[in-house]
């Protein structure tokens, strides 16, 4: 097992690693920006190391930094939570080279996964159901309609490095495709350093259902079952459950299996998640996640399972703790991401929370790195906190949750907690009976 691990990461997440480790008897550091120092995870770490300005390219994205933090404070591993390097090949290869372990898969499963039209191929490859769409890259005006012309419209425009949502557009007929296709070569470019793109076809009503797998590095591979995050902004998620609305255990189970095979098969470590839209009883798989997801706690909910600790084992050789026959899925669980915004405008509302307030309870989890007094610098993500809540079944993790989202106060800023107060009380979300577009649709019906 590790000695001390260093926590490249901020926020809710950096508190979520340093609870873990420190239940596994590992000591902790932490990496900070300046406009960090404060902060919960800094102020409950054994160690902590100042590592540069605000700008995350200086601090949190700066490797030469992390590594030298790593080196001076003697850390044998780095967990990188969710977002900054967590999906950096070159990080874990750097890592790898200095002996340090980076808790998450090698840098070449990384890579795969990174790249999406090598993604797709792989995932085929290892029988995964993907979405309909050209082979590779598509470079030409010509190849673009010939290609989209057989998949049939409306088609998708992606980003070959594509991450965030970024970088993507609709085309419903042959006009809209060049522009489409421009469009998201330019945004592509701008945001990833790649102009990259690739064709998909647009599926109209799907559901967003990600599975959750593991694997040991060394050809086993065990899946947590799935998690809907179809209520999305923007295609970013706001909201996320498990299990899904719309399968049944059966459906679960042969999905799950699919993607449990596939990390077996490839030698996978550690967490990864298998994302797929679905839609008429079909999965289509879009893209891996090859770190742990901020969704995470509501597989934690139903399974009893800790996910980091389950990647610290991994990571250190431990294997996993349990087989695919232990695990059950237990009641229901959602999550609500609670971000520092304007719960109409989405702006960001960075500032000081002069009141801070968690609901608690029985099934009732709060994941936060804030607390009264502290100031939300306005340099990084909005996400402020995540409130879980499971019960034994949807309908009593509905009333749990109203209940739940009742409680909880943040003053001093703006928050999203008025649209899951509102969200809770919607009948479409009582019956589970939404799409990816539900959210986008009732922001723009309700304005
Ligand atoms: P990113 O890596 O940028 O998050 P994804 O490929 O995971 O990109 O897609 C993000 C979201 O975009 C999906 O959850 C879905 O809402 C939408 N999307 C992606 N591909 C398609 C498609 N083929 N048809 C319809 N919607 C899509």
């Amino acid at each position: 097992m590790f000695q001390k691990i260093l926590i490249a990461n901020r926020g809710e997440i950096a508190l979520r690693v340093l609870r873990a480790a420190k239940e596994l008897g590992i000591k902790t550091v932490v990496v900070h920006s300046t406009a960090d120092a404060d902060a919960m995870h800094v102020r409950l770490a054994d160690e902590s190391v100042c590592i540069g300005p605000p700008p995350s390219r200086d601090s949190y994205l700066n490797i030469h930094q992390i590594v030298a933090a790593c080196e001076i404070t003697g850390a044998d591993a780095v967990h990188p939570g969710y977002g900054f390097l967590s999906e950096n090949a070159r990080f874990a290869d750097i890592l790898a080279a200095h002996n340090i372990t980076f808790i998450g898969p090698s840098g070449d499963h990384i890579r795969i996964m990174g790249d999406k039209i090598e993604a797709k191929r792989t995932a085929k490859r290892l029988g995964i159901p993907v979405v309909p769409g050209s082979d590779g890259a598509v470079s030409s005006e010509d190849d673009a309609k010939r290609i989209a012309g057989s998949i049939g419209y409306p088609v998708i425009v992606k980003a070959t490095a594509g991450g965030g949502g970024r970088g993507m557009k609709v085309a419903r007929t042959e006009d809209d495709l060049i522009e489409a296709w421009q469009t998201a070569q330019t945004e592509a470019g701008a945001a990833f350093g790649n102009p990259s793109v690739y064709i998909e076809k647009y599926l109209e009503k799907p559901r967003h259902i990600e599975i959750q797998v593991f694997g040991d590095g060394a050809g086993k591979g065990i899946h947590l079952g799935e998690r809907d995050c179809s209520l999305q902004r923007r295609h970013q998620k706001v909201w996320e459950e498990a299990n899904s609305p719309a399968l049944n255990i059966e459906q679960r189970m042969r999905i799950g299996q699919i993607c449990s095979d596939a990390v077996a098969e490839l030698g996978y470590s550690g967490a990864g998640t298998v994302e797929f839209l679905y839609e008429d009883g079909e999965f289509y798989f879009i893209e891996m996640n090859t770190r742990l997801q901020v969704e995470h706690p509501v597989t934690e909910a139903i399974t009893g399972l800790d996910l980091v600790h389950e990647q610290i084992r991994v990571a250190s050789g431990g294997g996993l703790s349990v087989r695919q026959d232990d695990i059950k899925f237990q009641g229901h669980a959602i999550e609500c991401r609670i971000n520092a915004e304007d719960p109409r405008t989405f702006v960001p509302s960075p500032g000081t929370i002069t009141h801070f307030h968690t609901p608690g309870g029985l099934g009732i989890r709060v994941d936060s790195g804030v607390y009264s007094g502290y100031r939300i610098p306005p340099y990084y993500d909005s996400l402020i906190g995540k409130l879980i809540v499971h019960g034994r079944n949807r309908v009593e993790c509905m009333m749990r949750l109203r209940r739940a989202l009742d409680e909880f106060v943040v003053d001093g800023i703006k928050t999203t907690l008025p649209l899951f107060r509102d969200l809770v009380g919607n009948s479409d979300i009582a019956n589970g009976d939404y799409d990816i577009h539900w959210l986008e649709h009732y922001l723009a019906s309700s304005d």
